[in-house]
Parts: C-alpha cells; structure tokens; sequence
C-alpha cells in the first residue's frame, strides 16, 4: 500500500486527505521511485486550495517536487537504487507529486542526485533551490560577476528561493541586499549572507522618477508587480533582474526608460521545462556551494498530516525558508 495525501474536488472545492492507495492507482510511468521526502512550495499552496486551475483532473496527488530512490525502472538511464531528485514538468499539477511514500513518474523528468547531495538535502534545497540556481547562472550569463559595483538585489527574500538566492550568492561571493516585508527576519538574513536588508515598502511603492540612482548590479526577483517596476530604474546600465515569481502581482508596472537608456534586461527564469542539461549542471553547483549546516537551518520539516495548514500559510507569505516535507513521517 502507498501512503499519500490525496486532493479531491466535489461541488467546486477541494479538499485534502491522508489516504491509502493501492498500488494500482499509480501512474503507469517508466520509473518507480520511493520517495523520501517532497517539499512545500507556493504552488503546492494553490494545488491544495484549488486555486489557478492548476490541476486538470481529480483525485490528484500534489507535490511540485520528490527525491527518493529508484524501486523499480524500464528505462536503461536508471537503475534500481539510483538516488533522484524530480522537480518541474508540472510534476504535482497534471502529473502526480512527491506527497506519496511511491510514486511513478516519467524518467525523463527525473535527475541522478550528485554524490554528495543526500535526499534529504535535494529536498531541503528542492525546487526553490533549483529556481535561485538558475537565476544566478542566467545572471551570469549576462555578466554578473562577484566583481559588481553595486549588491544584487534578491527580493522576497525571507521566502524559499530568496533564502537559498541570498546563500548561494554569498557563498559564491556577491555582495546580496535582501528585501523583505518582515524586517523582524533581518537577522536571519543577514545569517544567510546578506550584507544588506531593505523594507519591502522601500521598493514596493510607486515612483514618478522613471530612472533613480543605480544601486543593484543585479537582481532576483520573487515578487513582481510594482516591485519588479521600481527596481529596473534602481539597476546599474547593462545589468539584469531574473524575473523569478510573482507573490506581489503579476501586472507588468515599468517605464521603458530602463531598457532604453540603460540597456538593462528582464531574464525570465522557469525551472519547469529547463533543459535537463542546464538542471544537471545547477544541481552540481548547488552541491558544491551551499554548506549542508546553513541549509539546515533555513530548513523545517514536517509530515503529510500538516500539508492543510502548512498551505494555507505559505499563501499569506507566513512560511520562512524551506519546508520539507517527510512523507514518511
Ligand atoms: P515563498 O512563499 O516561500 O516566498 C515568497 C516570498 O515573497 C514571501 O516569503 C515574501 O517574502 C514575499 N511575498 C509574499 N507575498 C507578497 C506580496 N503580496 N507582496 C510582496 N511580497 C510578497 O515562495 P517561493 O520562494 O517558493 O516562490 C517565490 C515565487 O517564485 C512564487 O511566486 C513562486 O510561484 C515563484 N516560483 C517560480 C519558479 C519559476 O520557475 N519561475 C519556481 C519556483 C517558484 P518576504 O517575507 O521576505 O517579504
């Protein structure tokens, strides 16, 4: 028998359920994977309230991301006892998630895990991680460099990719200004690597002035909206902002001026049907820079039974860091 938590969708909402499947009910995907742990994301928040239409049929079992270990495979890329990180191609919206202590999935949309990255620590750094890895080699490919001017700019940064964004960027030497709507977290910030940490207000308020003083060399942005707007006129002439998510609005606010007089450049960055070359490459530089006892501590983990609450905050911005969730627990 499988454990998963389970959504169903009766008189137009959906509601959530530890229950236990057969194994019959799995998908018939090429790669059988007993699953570690998953984690929570802000998507996951919508799948379990039924929110954006994410999901195109019910009962469905959400989880945008698992990590665990091949039971079983037909395809000759895996083998049994292979460890592997699954995250993206819709994996917990039209495909069946990581909520499950079994899940089947397609095997090209599963990663052999670096050597020196445990399930555990796929999980702790998961999709979020990912993303904010991507965002720094987009950046880099359009010449951000620890040698900058100015800071990067990571904003919702008190959230999952912002934290790992914030560490990573540290690590790999950037001076990283993290913008938050809970100053009460700038300690916790500046743990992570930030040598800065300005109020969300700060950037998050209108301007007139279609150009300020240039004082980010770059940035991550999680938030969009009037946020996104403010910083472009806020960036160094030549430097890029990595369109990330959109907790704040997804209504472009900009004025061109950016663009025009100082060359600067959006990156749009998405993590679910990123090439798997380019993910192989981001997980082996996750492995290599982000020290396991700092993940560990932006990491809490909790069990299936808590998915309800756990979604429900991460909607209002309540959640910080990382959340991993131990199917097995
Ligand atoms: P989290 O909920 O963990 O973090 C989002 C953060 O944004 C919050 O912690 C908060 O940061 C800030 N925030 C929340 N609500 C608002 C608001 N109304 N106005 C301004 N800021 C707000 O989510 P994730 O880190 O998992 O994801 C961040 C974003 O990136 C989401 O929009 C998500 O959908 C998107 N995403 C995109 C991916 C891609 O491939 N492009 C992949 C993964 C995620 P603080 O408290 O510091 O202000």
């Amino acid at each position: 028998m499988v454990k998963a938590f389970v959504i169903d969708e009766a008189d137009g909402k959906v509601t959530g359920a530890i229950r236990e499947l057969d194994d019959s009910a799995l998908p018939t995907e090429g790669l059988r994977v007993k699953v570690d742990y998953s984690t929570l994301n802000y998507k996951d928040g919508m799948v379990i309230n039924g929110i954006g239409r994410l999901v195109r049929s019910y009962p469905h079992v959400p989880g945008v991301d698992l990590a665990g270990v091949v039971e079983e495979s037909s395809d000759p890329r895996f083998s049994v006892g292979d460890r592997v990180v699954v995250t993206g191609w819709r994996v917990g919206e039209v495909h069946w998630g990581g909520y499950a202590t079994v899940q089947c999935v397609n095997p090209d949309f599963a990663i052999k895990l670096p050597d020196s990255l445990s399930t555990f620590a796929a999980m702790a750094l998961g999709t979020a991680g990912l993303t904010a890895m991507l965002a720094i080699m987009a950046l880099e490919d359009h010449h951000l460099s620890p040698a900058a001017e100015h800071p990067v700019l990571v904003t919702g940064a008190a959230g999952g990719v912002g934290s790992i964004a914030v560490l990573a960027l540290s690590r790999l030497g950037y001076r990283v200004s993290a913008s938050t709507g809970r100053m009460e977290e700038e300690a916790y910030l500046r743990s992570l690597g930030a040598t800065e940490v300005v109020a969300r207000q700060e950037l998050s308020e209108p301007s007139n002035r279609p150009l300020e003083s240039a004082r980010f060399s770059g940035a991550i942005d999680n938030v969009g909206g009037t946020t996104l707007g403010r910083l472009l006129g806020q960036l160094d002439p030549g430097a890029s902002v990595a369109s990330v998510g959109l907790a704040g609005g997804s209504t472009f606010a900009a004025n061109v001026m950016p663009f025009v007089v100082r060359g600067c450049n959006i990156l749009g960055i998405d993590s679910v049907t990123c090439p798997n070359a380019r993910r192989e490459a981001a997980w082996m530089r996750l492995s290599e820079v982000i020290p396991r006892v700092t993940l560990e501590s932006l990491t809490s983990v909790y069990g299936l039974q808590d998915l309800d609450r756990l979604a429900d905050e991460i909607l209002v911005g309540h959640v910080k860091g990382r959340v991993v969730i131990d199917v097995n627990a």
